[in-house]
């Protein structure tokens, strides 16, 4: 029921009953739960980022802990114990941000389930200087009577800014994404975002003149300073272009990526496997202590920046496959590739029967499971506990601290 958290008492009316669950329309909250806190943001009520932000952050990971259990349980048909890594930070942790503009010129987040901008003057999920930066773009906007873009029909010229911020070094990557091939008087944009802060180190536009809801178009064109910036994980370096997947919450990725490896439990001796690779991330901490890696991802970008940041960290030993791993798995085993470990990390959607049962075929030791979606990642736990594996261990990892999502680390072993 949308607006209620456990152990709030309510009036509400029923709208469907299934066998086993139904669907309620809340009329009145009677005695509020005491694990409800007021939410921090103004907009909470009709912004669609945060969903859970009025429970007490305890009660948040309470909550994000159960729907780990509750999904291993029901869907994978196994219950155990799960450890659970909350966030230090529960604010200001994201360190890449898009914010839509309105028509109207104003920017925001979209209200749940829509497109409609609800207006802020910050985001607290986000760097404090995100706000500032939002409003010179609005303002030099406004001043040089440049539109903004219109969804239904097409029209109109500034879309989206979006951030990066390094958690390395503090800089800060503005893009400013358009429906045009450039913008008048770009300089003048350009001195005022630089006189803002000195840790503002590239300003890039990007052309977006498609008909798409893809957050950027192809093309990217530097207004001043670097084409990308830099930040690390667990002692590597990566260059991030606009385009590139970096994890949100540095924090508490590295937390996540040292559990994957405790579990990974490698040596100089071990063949690894990761499965969903993105740029690398997880591979080129697993090379170091391995023999050999062998990442695969579907994304050509992705690879090229995977092998480029292999180059730039001194790492030999890690091999990279454009390819779906639901092709590619089945190949590799058969041309003799036998993994000692299997890390993976698919996306929401989780993995699929071809590339679980290339797995199983080739008997690895353990298999480390990174997921994002507890519902998936029960479907093929069991799949795999149903094949000469069993779940050893569990670890759940709050990286989006205030919204539903969770991370998920769990172990399985041969047995
Ligand atoms: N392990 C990386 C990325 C995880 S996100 C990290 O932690 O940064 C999941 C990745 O799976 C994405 O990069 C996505 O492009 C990739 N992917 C999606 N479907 C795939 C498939 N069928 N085969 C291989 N990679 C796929």
């Amino acid at each position: 029921m949308n607006g209620t958290i456990k152990g709030d008492t309510v009036l509400a009316k029923v709208t469907k009953l299934n066998k086993s669950y139904g669907f309620a329309k809340l009329i009145k909250i009677l005695t509020p739960s005491p694990d409800r806190t007021n939410p921090i943001c103004p907009k909470f009520d009709e912004c669609g980022g945060c969903r859970i932000m009025h429970m007490t952050y305890k009660a948040q990971c309470e909550f994000k802990r159960q729907l780990v259990f509750d999904a291993l349980k029901r869907i994978g048909g196994i219950e155990t114990n799960i450890a659970f890594v909350g966030a230090k930070e529960p604010l200001r942790y994201r360190n890449k941000m898009v914010f839509p503009f309105s028509e109207k010129g104003e920017w925001g987040f979209y209200k749940g389930g829509s497109h409609e901008v609800v207006p802020l003057k910050d985001c607290p999920l986000g760097d404090i200087l995100n706000a500032k930066i939002l409003d010179t773009v609005q303002n030099f906007f406004k001043k040089e009577h440049l539109s903004c873009y219109n969804e239904k029909n097409h029209t109109g010229i500034l879309r989206r800014v979006f951030t990066r911020v390094s958690a390395d070094s503090g800089k800060v990557m503005v893009v400013i994404s358009v429906n045009a091939d450039n913008i008048k008087n770009s300089d003048k944009l350009i001195c005022k975002l630089q006189s803002l802060s000195p840790r503002i180190s590239s300003i890039i536009l990007n052309i977006n003149k498609k008909r798409t809801n893809l957050v950027l178009g192809d093309r990217n064109i530097t207004l001043w300073g670097e084409d990308t910036i830099s930040d690390s994980l667990l002692g590597f370096s990566y260059e991030i272009s606009p385009h590139s997947f970096f994890q949100i919450n540095h924090t508490q990725t590295e937390l996540l990526y040292n559990k994957a490896l405790e579990y990974a439990r490698l040596d100089k001796s071990k063949t690894v496997f990761d499965l969903y690779c993105g740029i690398g991330t997880i591979s080129l901490s697993a090379a170091r202590l391995a023999k050999s890696v062998v990442g695969v991802e579907i994304v050509p970008q992705a690879i090229e920046n995977a092998k480029e940041n292999a180059k730039k960290n001194g790492i030999d030993n890690a091999q990279f496959y454009c390819a779906a791993a639901e092709d590619i798995t089945p190949k590799l085993i058969e041309n003799g590739i036998k993994p000692d470990t299997v890390i993976l990390d698919p996306p929401r959607k989780g993995s699929d029967a071809k590339t679980l049962s290339a797995i199983v075929s080739a008997k690895p030791e353990r298999i480390v499971y990174v997921s994002c979606n507890p519902a998936t990642l029960a479907r093929d736990v069991k799949f795999l506990t149903e094949n000469s594996y069993s779940l050893r261990e569990a670890t759940a990892f709050d990286l989006f601290p205030q919204t539903s999502h969770v991370e998920c680390c769990v172990l399985l072993c041969r047995t």
